[in-house]
């Protein structure tokens, strides 16, 4: 469990070098560790290591997890759902989530809305944008991202936090950047209209650095982290 610990440490520097050689400030990346697949045990050492944030895909696998991390020790911790939404489990995911970052349809706003109102914190929203293009993305399609915004905006028990999105898989990097920069492109537009947005969801193990480049102020990451 100490090596997860070094890794941790290791892998923090490595977002700080690349925010550094991109002229930007090391604390305006927040670090996500995408803990699908990983065991509770290690969940609870990269916690006491320092680390805040944790995102999960699957609901049915994420429940337990977050059961068994209830202690008040525990309070800091914060779980983000990243995978794909069915409106049947907008209730449970409403509710033991701190985050929902795959917000891919106005009828799911609607569902976790409702589910969470019985809560005093609202639910940390952002909206998945489809800036690949790719069919079997989800996502809002670029264009419709800021009428979604506005109509998330106006229900209370949730809160717009920003914009997530995944780049395709390719290794064209100039590819990667440039659905990065649409990405910020869309962030910087809901920025302007919503005070209250500052995240921007962007990169993976694979293509991180170009998501820092691209002003990207979350980075969700699992395979490098957990392997
Ligand atoms: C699994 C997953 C990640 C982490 O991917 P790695 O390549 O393992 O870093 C990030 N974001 C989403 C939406 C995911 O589903």
């Amino acid at each position: 469990m100490n090596d997860l610990k070094q890794h941790l440490e290791k892998i923090q520097t490595q977002i700080r070098e690349t925010a550094l050689s991109c002229q930007r400030t090391p604390e305006s990346i927040t670090l996500l560790a995408v803990s699908k697949k990983q065991p509770i045990a290690r969940i609870q050492a990269c916690f006491a290591a320092g680390q805040l944030h944790f995102g999960e895909s699957y609901l049915q696998e994420a429940l337990p997890k977050i059961n068994a991390l209830q202690a008040p020790e525990f309070n800091a911790l914060q779980w983000h759902f990243i995978g794909v939404i069915q409106s049947n489990k907008t209730r449970q995911i409403a509710t033991h989530f701190d985050w929902v970052q795959s917000v891919d349809r106005l009828k799911i706003a609607h569902c976790l809305a409702q589910a969470r109102s019985c809560q005093c914190t609202p639910l940390n929203i952002c909206l998945q944008v489809n800036i690949s293009g790719e069919e079997q993305k989800s996502g809002f399609t670029p264009d419709s991202v800021f009428s979604a915004a506005l109509a998330v905006n106006k229900m209370p028990s949730l809160c717009l936090r920003g914009v997530m999105a995944i780049a395709e898989k390719t290794e064209n990097q100039s590819r990667i950047s440039e659905q990065f920069r649409q990405a910020q492109k869309i962030y910087q537009q809901l920025q302007a209209h919503f005070p209250q947005v500052d995240t921007l969801s962007l990169g993976m193990s694979q293509d991180y650095p170009l998501a820092i480049a691209a002003g990207s102020t979350m980075v969700r990451l699992g395979s490098i982290l957990f392997s």
